[in-house]
Formats: structure tokens, C-alpha cells, sequence
């Protein structure tokens, strides 16, 4: 497609759910990806799928909340292909539960994967990219961005925090001609609710998704934000599933 043709993509966790669909999409339409997780062989075995189908992938197993780790995948991509074009910060992590119940592991691991894990990305990637005079960086945010609801606390300020790096990233960049996009689903049919710790409350989720998307719907959100020309910069997309509240 149409701008996405070679490009080189690095997505986090590209392990499963909405990560793996947009590999395979963004593959599908010519980008070289460069995919990211924990689980390698989750990672080896989307490599080969994408392969199959005539498409160019490469893996690094990352944790995004080792800086360290970030900075090695930024480079291997450029010592790889020569460019980095397009980073996706899409590892997140979603174990809800209520203040008073006191999860602090779980708040602190949030905020290391989903605020810091975002910010590590853009420093490790912003240099190439400064240097090239283009780019673009692609957050994954949430409708949970925009509102909150009980149990979200944490989960929301994380997703809150993502959308207002986002637009400061926007700002200063806009000079050096690199895109930024937050991407916002709301309910999709991915392992996100695994991490939650009250049964409950991850039971009342995994109810509510007989309605949600499928993670491809959020990939061809993706492929449209990269598909544009250079100079239009698509800076928002909510995607809801049509019968969510
Ligand atoms: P999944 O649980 O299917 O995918 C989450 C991905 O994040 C996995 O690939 C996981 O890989 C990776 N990940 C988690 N922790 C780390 C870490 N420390 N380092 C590197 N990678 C990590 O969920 P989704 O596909 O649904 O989630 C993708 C994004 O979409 C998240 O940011 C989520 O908040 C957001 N989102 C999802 C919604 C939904 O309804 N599903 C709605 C709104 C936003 P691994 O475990 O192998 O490291």
C-alpha cells in the first residue's frame, strides 16, 4: 500500500492481540517489521507466519521496562534496515482493581509498562528519526483515555498520561516533520484481561466482549494513520465497537 510499502515498523507487543494483527497487517501491505514482547516464542512463531505469506519480519525479545532493552531494539532495527520509520508503542497491560484493595505491585507495574515503557520507546527512537528529518510514532492510548470509570484509576491515568505525552511529542516534533498518532480502541477481544487479579471485575470484562472488535480492526486504523501522505499527520483515531456504551 501506498506509503507503507518498505517501511521499517518496530511494534511492541507484538506477541498477541491487537500487536500481532497489526504485524500481519502492516506486513501484509509491504512494512518490514520488527517485532517486540517477552515471549520469543510467540515472536518466532508470528516471524515465520508473516514469512509464509511473502512478508519481512524480524524479532528482538524486549521487556519495554528495561530502558536498556528499548535502546538494544532500536538499534538492532537500525543496524538491520538502515532506518527506523515507525515505532508503535503498543505493549500495555490492564490489571484492574479497586484503590482500597491496595495493588501497588500492580499500579507500579502499569505505570513501568504502560507510561514508561511509551517513554523509553520515543527516546530510543527520536534520534534516528530526528537525524532522518521524518518519522513517526504511533502510541496506543485507550477510550479509557478519555474516561474513566470505577477500577480504572491507575489503568486510565496510564492511558491519560499516553495521550498527553502523545500531543507534547506532537509539538515539539511537528519541526522536524516526525507524525505522531494516539490510537484509542475501546473494547477488543485480546488476552488484555489476563493480568487482572479480582475475578470479578475480570469476569465482568470478558462478559462484556460477546460485543468487542476484533484486534484487526485496530490494525487497518494503523494502516490508514501510516498509509497517508507525508505531510498529513493523523493524530487521533477512537474506534469503538458500534454497540459499546
Ligand atoms: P494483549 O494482552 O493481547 O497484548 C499485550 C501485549 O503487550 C503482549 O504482546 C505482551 O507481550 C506485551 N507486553 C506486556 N508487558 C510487556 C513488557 N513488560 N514488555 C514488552 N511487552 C509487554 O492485549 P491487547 O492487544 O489488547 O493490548 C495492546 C494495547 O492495546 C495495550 O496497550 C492495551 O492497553 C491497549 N488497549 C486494548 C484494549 C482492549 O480492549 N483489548 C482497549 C484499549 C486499549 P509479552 O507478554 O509477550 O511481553
Amino acid at each position: 500500500m501506498r506509503n507503507v510499502e518498505g517501511k521499517v515498523v518496530i511494534l511492541t507487543g507484538a506477541s498477541s492481540g491487537i500487536g500481532e494483527a497489526t504485524a500481519e497487517v502492516l506486513a501484509n501491505n509491504g512494512a518490514k517489521v520488527v517485532l517486540a514482547a517477552r515471549r520469543e516464542e510467540r515472536l518466532q512463531e508470528l516471524k515465520s507466519s508473516i514469512e509464509k505469506q511473502g512478508g519481512t519480519a524480524v524479532y528482538k525479545a524486549t521487556d519495554v521496562t528495561s530502558q536498556e532493552q528499548i535502546e538494544e531494539l532500536a538499534r538492532y532495527t537500525f543496524d538491520t534496515f538502515g532506518q527506523i520509520d515507525v515505532l508503535i508503542n503498543n505493549a500495555g497491560i490492564m490489571p484492574l482493581s479497586f484503590l482500597h484493595e491496595k495493588k501497588v505491585s500492580e499500579w507500579d507495574q502499569m505505570i513501568d509498562v504502560n507510561i514508561k515503557g511509551v517513554l523509553y520507546g520515543i527516546g530510543a527512537v527520536l534520534p534516528y528519526m530526528r537525524e532522518r528529518k521524518q518519522g513517526h510514532i504511533i502510541d496506543v492510548s485507550s477510550v479509557t483515555g478519555h474516561i474513566v470509570r470505577k477500577t480504572w484509576a491507575v489503568y486510565s491515568g496510564t492511558k491519560f498520561a499516553v495521550r498527553a505525552i502523545t500531543e507534547a511529542l506532537r509539538q515539539e516534533e511537528a519541526v522536524n516533520n516526525i507524525r505522531t498518532t494516539i490510537i484509542c480502541p475501546g473494547g477488543v477481544a485480546t488476552e488484555l484481561a489476563n493480568t487482572i487479579s479480582n475475578e470479578e471485575i475480570k469476569k465482568s470484562i470478558q462478559d462484556s466482549w460477546h460485543i468487542a472488535l476484533h484486534p484487526e480492526a485496530i490494525a487497518h486504523s494503523i494502516l490508514f494513520a501510516i498509509s497517508q501522505p507525508e505531510n498529513t499527520a493523523v493524530n487521533e483515531i477512537i474506534v469503538r465497537p458500534t454497540k459499546q456504551e
